[in-house]
């Protein structure tokens, strides 16, 4: 399962930009989980994220 750890995420929008179709910014500017299920692509922004808030 894709989470996001809404304590860690510094809302720099990498993710969001890399997978569209799981990541979505929030009103917070905080990432969050659209839908589950592209995890080949949620791996890759997890390995990107600068502070790992991404895990799955
Ligand atoms: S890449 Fe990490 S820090 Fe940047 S928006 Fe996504 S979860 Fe937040």
């Amino acid at each position: 399962m894709i989470k996001v750890d809404q304590d860690k995420c510094i809302g720099c929008g990498l993710c969001s930009g890399m997978c569209p179709d799981v990541f979505i910014m929030n009103a917070d500017g905080k990432s969050e989980v659209l839908e589950q299920g592209n995890e080949a692509c949620a791996k890759g922004a997890a390995e990107s994220c600068p502070v790992n808030a991404i895990t799955l």
